[in-house]
């Protein structure tokens, strides 16, 4: 018989249950007890949910409170000695690891996070290095497989195998040069053998590995670690799925498909294409195949009939005993339910499926693959054939001014008028001092602001009303920074919700969800919009604010726009028509919004590519392709204004390496860049390069509500300044303020202001 399984679930709550509990954890509001509490009901919710939906394999141990990869660090000891010896409760002590603690003499940062894969989503870094002590702490997988099962429900566990651990880990402080954390899985290996030598014994039938570096480039070189770890962990643990996700294994598939373990999942979402070569590799093993067939990174209904066809093929091949129908990857990527959607048409809402409509998509495609012929599978399967065909004539609607608009892009739209040498002279007219301070763009999200937001969405205050409070939100922020002395200011962003929802509420495309969280780090969750059919801009959408602001100040205002690459990666995208296409929409609409706000005054102008890096294909080979269009798109929406209005654009989490030709290809006028947590690595990567235009690297974390000192900040411009032009460096922090309360964002510039007048003085 086909099983049914779902690799992941989100672990947030249907209505943002974990979030609330955690932050009321850190406000002293609730006791550890009290958040175990609501952690449990979340978790005994879903577990009952999915199962309700008819899945066989239902997952556990991919529940936390933070992150996932921070619970295998804390069971399995992976603590930097800078978050050990404070008398915190392991609790505490995981919470300091992912956001920082700065409290009763304890002050220690967080620790780095990074980007998941090619997603929105960022995890904790483990540290590693010769000394790090690993054991068995805790076993978090098992605790939750138990807790389940106390609930009558059995669940398949699931954990990130050693290897993915090892490598997206890095070397710790004080490791050896050189020293790679990969070279410690003969110590972490024990460790793994615990862990699942304990799930067996609690009974567990089968249990999920991650292995998602499979589909990296770098898998290619660990094959024979994957053989004598595999080889050791099949000895003690459950039966063992390897899952890989969100790509294709390509060439590890020849040692993936050898490995002694039970089964085998692959991302038929991400990459149909590799199906036929999969069967062929492990027809003449005794492995099952688990097909990713129902998306977990996307929230497009699954057309079954398709899935079904597909993954025939490999029951043919194989039997159905051998295969599983599942989710692509886990499903912590997609919002939890349809059901409290409630403003989406009824015909929108018969696009879409979220996490618990894709549990019941993969337990039908699983009856459908057994031949079922149950009226309600029938009925499930004709529905959705109704639905999907409904969708596919949507599409054929297309807005004709927008398609021609991007069939006329000529290679002349993407080009300044002239270098930045030249422009840099014209944009003296800014009159920015050296080393000009300046902020990403967003300041504390208080709650009044949300609260007028509410009430603005509620009609508890009209439109006007809340544009005044909007304006008086942006004269304080201008104020805040003449008074701190910041050089080049920002308007604060106090009218967006979100730096994609903002724009996506005002562009032709898209719709919106009420309750479509996903989780982005920690408590910090998103709510993508969706694009539905081609985008347009109907009018300008944030003139008013910034030339409002400028009205304000003699000093330089710095507009703010979200780029065109990181709105679509950050974004539900189509899939019925490419991600260039939709990019470059997007460019031309935000295009119009950068020559508008010039004209309106305002000549310096910030288009954020966060996501450019994030968006990067996971396969070198598909490298080129996307960094054209994505750079390609960038330009169209900047390169529309005169020399003299300097262009900046921002980057977090930015893993250049291999890819400064496009960093420098984008040519903004300057960047900025998160940079205080990834050592001077990153800067002098820039500089051997040879990045020629202005950079701003972040001289402090604003991930953490820790304040960093006044001496911490000018040793990092020294720091930076041995390696950059004392010309071209701008001083800011590493990210926008929006998270961040008022008292630390004070503190905190003012003496990144300090450090610029004393780099004044100094160099
Ligand atoms: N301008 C945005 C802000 O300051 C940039 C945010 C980001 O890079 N994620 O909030
Ligand atoms: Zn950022």
């Amino acid at each position: 018989m086909v099983k049914s399984s779902v690799l992941g679930f989100p672990r947030i709550g249907a209505n943002r249950e974990v979030k609330k509990a955690v932050e009321a954890y850190w406000a002293g509001k609730l006791t550890a007890e009290e958040l175990t509490k609501a952690a449990a009901d979340v978790k005994k919710a879903s577990w009952t949910a999915i199962k309700e939906r008819g899945v066989d394999l239902i997952p556990s141990g991919d529940f936390t409170l933070y992150d996932h990869v921070l619970e295998h660090s804390l069971s399995f000891n992976v603590i930097p000695p800078r978050y050990q010896g404070h008398n915190l409760s392991d609790l505490d002590v995981f919470f300091a690891m992912g956001r920082g603690r700065q409290a009763a003499g304890v002050d220690v940062p967080a620790s780095e996070m990074k980007k998941w894969f090619d997603s929105n989503y960022h995890f904790v870094v483990p540290e590693v290095s010769e000394e790090t002590d690993f054991k068995l702490r805790r076993n978090h997988v098992l605790e939750q497989y138990n807790e389940a099962k106390a609930l009558g429900i059995e669940t398949r566990p699931v954990v990130l195998g050693p290897i993915s651990y090892l490598v997206l880990s890095k070397a710790a402080k004080g490791a050896k040069a050189g020293f790679e954390p990969i070279s410690a899985l003969p110590k972490l290996l024990p460790v793994y053998t615990e862990l699942l030598a304990q799930l067996k014994a609690a009974g567990a039938q089968s249990v999920q590995v991650d292995e998602p570096i499979l589909v990296l480039d770098a898998a290619a070189a660990r094959a024979a670690e994957y053989a004598s770890t595999y080889a050791a962990l099949v000895k003690v643990a459950p039966p063992i799925v390897i899952a890989t996700y969100f790509g294709r294994l390509d060439s590890n598939l020849e040692f993936a498909a050898k490995l002694p373990v039970a089964g085998l999942h692959i991302d038929l979402d991400r990459a149909p294409e590799q199906l036929d070569a999969t069967i062929a590799a492990v027809k003449s093993t005794s492995l099952v195949l688990s097909l990713g067939l129902v998306s977990g990174r996307n929230i497009w209904k699954t057309d079954l009939t398709a899935a079904a066809t597909l993954a025939g093929k490999a029951v043919q091949a194989l039997g159905s005993d051998r295969v599983i129908a599942a989710t692509s990857s886990s499903l912590l990527h997609t919002p939890v339910t349809l059901a409290s959607e409630k403003k989406l048409t009824s015909e929108q809402r018969d696009w879409f499926s979220f996490a618990l409509e894709k549990c019941a998509e993969v337990a039908t495609l699983a009856s459908v693959l057994n031949g079922s012929q149950d009226a309600k599978v029938t009925a499930a399967l004709e529905e959705n054939k109704t639905s999907i065909a409904k969708r596919r004539e949507f599409e054929r609607t297309s807005d004709d001014a927008v398609r021609k608009r991007v069939a006329a892009i000529t290679p002349e739209d993407l080009k300044r008028k002239n270098p930045f040498e030249i422009r840099r002279k014209a944009q003296e007219k800014l009159n920015l001092p050296k080393f000009p301070t300046t902020t990403i763009g967003s300041f504390p999200q208080t709650k009044e602001i949300r609260q007028a937001r509410a009430k603005l969405t509620k009609g508890e205050i009209t439109e006007a009303e809340y544009d005044e409070f909007i304006k008086k939100e942006i004269e304080l922020v201008v104020r805040f920074q003449e008074k701190v002395g910041l050089d080049l200011l920002v308007h604060g962003e106090p009218e967006r919700n979100d730096m994609v929802q903002y724009f996506g509420e005002r562009f032709n495309g898209f719709v919106f969800t009420q309750n479509g969280w996903v989780q982005s780090y920690g408590s910090r969750y998103v709510r993508p919009p969706i694009i539905v059919s081609d985008v347009s801009r109907p009018g300008p959408v944030t003139v008013q604010w910034s030339s409002y602001a400028q009205s304000l100040t003699s000093k330089p205002m710095k507009g703010m726009l979200t780029g065109p690459v990181t709105i679509l990666n950050w974004s539900f995208p189509r899939v019925d028509v490419s991600r260039k296409t939709q990019s470059q929409q997007l460019a031309l609409a935000l295009r119009d919004e950068v020559i508008d706000l010039e004209k309106a005054g305002i000549f310096a102008i910030q288009v954020d590519e966060p996501a450019i890096r994030e968006g990067l294909p996971l396969r070198r080979v598909d490298w080129d392709d996307y960094l054209t269009w994505a750079v390609d798109s960038f330009r169209l929406s900047t390169a529309g204004v005169e020399d003299s209005t300097q262009t900046h654009s921002h980057f977090c989490y930015s893993d250049f390496n291999d890819i400064f030709p496009s960093i420098q290809r984008l040519d903004a006028d300057v960047i900025s860049i998160e940079a205080s947590k990834s050592d001077m690595k990153l800067l002098s990567a820039f500089q051997q390069y040879g990045y020629s235009n202005s950079i701003g690297p972040g001289v402090y974390d604003i991930h953490s509500p820790r304040v960093p000192g006044d001496q911490e900040i000018k040793d990092r411009v020294a720091a930076m300044l041995e390696l950059l032009s004392p010309d071209l460096l701008f001083i800011n922090p590493d990210c926008g303020l929006k998270t961040r309360g008022w008292k630390e964002t004070e503190a905190s510039l003012e003496n990144v202001v300090a450090a610029a007048k004393w780099a004044r003085a100094t160099y």
